[in-house]
């Protein structure tokens, strides 16, 4: 396409327009922290984009770039097993359709507002441009607590949210999958819902049930490309995770196949968290004990406490919200695996990582590191992979779940984790030589944000002021 000429002439330096965007993503959404957050740490690194390309400016691309598409909020009522009418509120974040459907998860925890949401939305619109896969960013959810309710009570709450969202979704507009609190037995719920009321068996959820259009390797994906990018990051420096002290935080989804992929690739694995207390695990986690692990929280769905009362090597650290930093990353590793969720690594935590000699940071979380973290990772040059790109295999997978929808064919694992695994080299080569190109070798979080947003931005000046 030719360049495109809308929009008023240029006026400000590359750096005071990127200041003006943030004040005014703060002053039009005072409330939401976590969304100023993920906004500021991709705009803090476009100025050499916005130099080289004075046509975004010209089209005020950043104040469109800022502002989801559409935001739907909605009334989710249901019923408990006692009777009592309870009330959640029910949401989706349609960001950004620029070069695909939107696509991105749904998280169920009592701490999902607006704010949470519209961040992760923003940071799913650069992941997925980096999948190499043609989709749009998205992204929703509930405050609505899955912990501790019966099977019967997630049933009557998922039905109700899809009540509402399914007029919102489809296979070409809107494809949401899992995240925190929604797993396979969510997304079953779901997409049952939305078959009921929309009478069509299309592929409208990913993360479904390999038996009824899931694809193999999709709950695995997050963790194990993960893994991969790591494995990319350490081979830039001739390394490898052989022999390497691994600590994976959480153990819900991402932690569990990180952890697995880490075994699978001979590093250790010596501690693990909850949002109660992390086990530290000396002698390591291995595969039987990982296997006790899974089936304690994907089954029986308790604590992680209850590792260390089985397995006598591991010790048991409380945490409370009061505490200042994490417990989990004051274990001496090579290597952490944030995984749990936003901000769990603060300046504290990550200078308790670098004193230990922590030399690689791979985000299976959605920024699990404050801006104060992710600067000193970087100053002090160990390999840090930024979320957007370190996790973007679940999405990926979810990409090719969509594939194989629609030409209803069902790939072998074999199949799906191999191309798991290119798509995870792609994207690490495509945020490391971009990180070259504009000047900050080595810099993933560059590279990642300017490769993200190049391809969403030329998409945009193609399809003009929509
Ligand atoms: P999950 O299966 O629900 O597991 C979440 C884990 O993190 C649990 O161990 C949970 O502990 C812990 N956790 C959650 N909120 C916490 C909090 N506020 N403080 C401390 N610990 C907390 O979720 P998941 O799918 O693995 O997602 C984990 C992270 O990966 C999220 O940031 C998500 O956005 C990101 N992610 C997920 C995918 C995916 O495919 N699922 C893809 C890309 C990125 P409790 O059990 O005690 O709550």
């Amino acid at each position: 396409m030719g360049t495109i000429t809308l929009g008023t002439t240029v006026t400000k330096a590359p750096a005071d327009y990127v200041s003006e965007v943030l004040n005014l993503v703060r002053t039009k959404n005072p409330e939401e922290l976590e969304f100023h957050q993920a906004v500021q740490e991709v705009l803090d690194t476009l100025s050499p984009v916005l130099a080289k390309h004075p046509e975004y400016q010209k089209a005020r691309l950043l104040e469109r770039f800022v502002e989801p598409e559409r935001v739907v909020m909605f009334r989710v009522p249901w019923a408990d097993d006692d009777g009592h009418v309870q009330v959640n509120r029910g949401f989706r974040i349609e960001m950004s359709s620029a070069i695909g459907p939107y696509k991105g998860g749904l998280r169920f925890h009592p701490t999902v507002n607006l704010g949470i949401l519209k961040f992760l939305a923003f940071e799913q619109v650069l992941k997925n441009s980096l999948t190499t896969l043609p989709m749009g960013g998205g992204k929703g959810g509930s405050d609505f607590d899955p912990k501790g309710k019966s099977d019967e009570e997630v049933m009557r709450f998922c039905q109700s949210f899809m009540s509402e969202l399914f007029r919102h979704i489809g296979p070409n507009t809107d494809v949401p999958a899992g995240d925190i609190g929604v797993g396979g037995r969510e997304i079953g719920f779901l997409f049952g819902q939305y078959k009921r009321l929309a009478n069509q068996f299309t592929g409208v959820l990913t993360g479904k049930g390999p038996g009824w259009g899931g694809s193999l390797i999709r709950p695995e994906a997050t963790g194990y490309g993960c893994v991969y990018f790591a494995l990319e990051m350490l081979k830039s420096r001739k390394d490898t995770l052989e022999g390497k002290l691994c600590v994976v935080s959480g153990s819900g989804n991402v932690s569990q196949y990180t952890a697995e992929k880490l075994l699978d690739f001979n590093a250790k694995v010596v501690g693990m968290s909850d949002s109660n207390g992390v086990i530290h695990d000396p002698e390591g986690i291995s595969r039987e004990k990982l296997a006790w692990l899974m089936q304690l929280k994907n089954e029986k769905r308790g604590r992680i406490k209850e590792y260390a009362d089985k397995f006598k090597s591991a010790k048991y650290i409380p945490m409370n919200s009061l505490m200042e930093f994490n417990p989990l990353w004051a274990i001496q590793c090579d290597c952490a695996f944030p995984s749990a969720t936003q901000n769990e690594i603060n300046a504290k935590d990550a200078a308790t990582l670098l004193m230990n000699g922590c030399k690689l940071v791979a985000e299976g979380a959605n920024m699990p590191s404050t801006l104060d973290a992710t600067r000193m990772f970087l100053q002090a040059g160990i390999l840090y992979g930024p979320a957007k790109a370190a996790n973007a295999g679940g999405v990926a997978t979810s990409g090719l779940e969509m594939v194989q929808n629609s030409i209803r064919l069902n790939w072998s694992r074999e199949e799906v984790d191999d191309r798991l695994h290119k798509i995870m080299i792609a994207i690490h080569k495509n945020a490391y030589d971009t990180a070259e190109k504009y000047g900050k070798p080595g810099n993933l979080v560059y590279g990642a944000n300017i490769a993200g947003f190049l391809k969403v931005a030329d998409a945009m000046l193609d399809q003009g002021l929509v």
